[in-house]
């Protein structure tokens, strides 16, 4: 889905692989949607689990041309370079991943926001030389705005941006992607899988004995694992500022930002991990709260059925504040 503009880290990682006596596992690594996509299937017949990972790589790979804002031919540049002329036809997986953002948007009062492309475009988070604007072309950018913007229609699916609105679905299409890639495994019969796209989105698909283990590492030394829990299942999904950066007169600029304000977000959260039972909700969440913050976050994610959160925040002395939404099943810190 994108380039790579400060050294991404891993997020969230996987600990130890599942025991189970017997247990056959097939493991697959593909770069997709600019990061790579690990997939390990359990318990799969050794002449089935090839094609079932390629079928799974292949769903990203369709879904990255649906998505991507880096390539211009994909479907979603076609319909930003639209703007302004009318209502266009879209495809089913376009229109499903924008109800879900548009759904988000609204939840989140706009701290989630699929139409921050403006805002993202000035700061050159698109490109590979991202830079400060002046306030005057940021307000200017805000203009165009806001998830009411957007008309969106499900059958037959289409689209209509008004004039200098675009749709950015970085924020969600990499957790949209895990689910379909699931979806299509489920359709093979897969009944174990571990999908780690990119470190920040994680599902598991089947049960595991004792739960999924899951690792997280530290936000700020990546190579550091942070916390362990277990998971019984569902999609796990990680936000955080140092993904993709740049530092400019001494401060650091991250590619999150609040469509109130037109800024990066600066504050003491350095990342927000979602558990939900759905990847596409995963990854909307961690963005949305992110924005949000640890206190409006707290608040807004409790009362979600079968969503927990994980906020990690900076303290004044360098140490490491954890604030958790809903139960997490196991929870230890690792001993630094
Ligand atoms: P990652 O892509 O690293 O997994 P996120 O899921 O948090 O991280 O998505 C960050 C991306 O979301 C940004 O690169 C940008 O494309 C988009 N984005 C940035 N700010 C917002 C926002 N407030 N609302 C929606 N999308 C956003
Ligand atoms: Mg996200």
């Amino acid at each position: 889905m994108r380039r790579v503009l400060a050294a991404a880290g891993v997020v969230v990682f996987l600990g130890a692989v599942p025991s189970g006596t017997g247990s056959t596992s097939y493991h697959g690594v593909r770069y997709l949607m600019g990061t790579w996509c690990d997939l390990t299937l359990f318990d799969t017949p050794p002449d089935d689990a090839p094609a079932a990972v390629e079928e799974a790589f292949q769903e990203i790979a369709r879904l990255e041309r649906v998505m991507s804002t880096w390539d211009p031919d994909s479907e979603l540049s076609h319909i930003n370079r639209a703007a302004g002329t009318g209502v266009q036809s879209i495809s089913h997986d376009l229109a499903g991943v924008t109800r879900t953002a548009l759904d988000v948007c609204r939840e989140s009062g706009g701290a989630f926001d699929p139409t921050v492309g403006p805002i993202l475009h000035l700061w050159g988070f698109d490109t590979d030389e991202p830079r400060r604007p002046s306030r005057a072309a940021i307000d200017d950018a805000r203009t165009h705005v806001g998830c009411d913007r957007i008309s969106l229609s499900l059958e037959p699916p289409a689209i209509r941006l008004p004039a200098g609105t675009s749709l950015d679905l970085g924020g969600i299409g990499k957790g949209y992607a895990v689910d379909r890639a699931l979806d299509v495994l489920r359709a093979r019969g897969i009944r174990r899988a571990k999908l780690d796209f990119g470190s920040s989105s994680l599902a598991f698909e089947g049960l595991e004995k004792g739960g999924w283990p899951v690792v997280l590492a530290d936000p700020r030394r990546r190579d550091r694992p942070l916390l362990a829990f277990r998971v019984e299942g569902g999609s796990i999904s990680t936000s955080g500022q140092r993904e993709r950066s740049f530092v400019q007169d001494g401060r650091r600029y991250g590619h999150i930002v609040d469509p109130r304000t037109g800024e990066p977000v600066q504050s003491r959260l350095l990342s927000v991990t979602v558990i939900a039972r759905d990847g596409t909700r995963a990854d909307a969440l961690s963005t949305a709260l992110f924005v949000m913050g640890a206190d409006r976050g707290m608040a807004f994610v409790s009362g979600m059925p079968g969503v927990r959160a994980i906020f990690v925040e900076a303290d004044r002395r360098g140490g490491i504040v954890l604030r958790t939404a809903g139960p997490i099943d196991q929870l230890v810190r690792v001993p630094s």
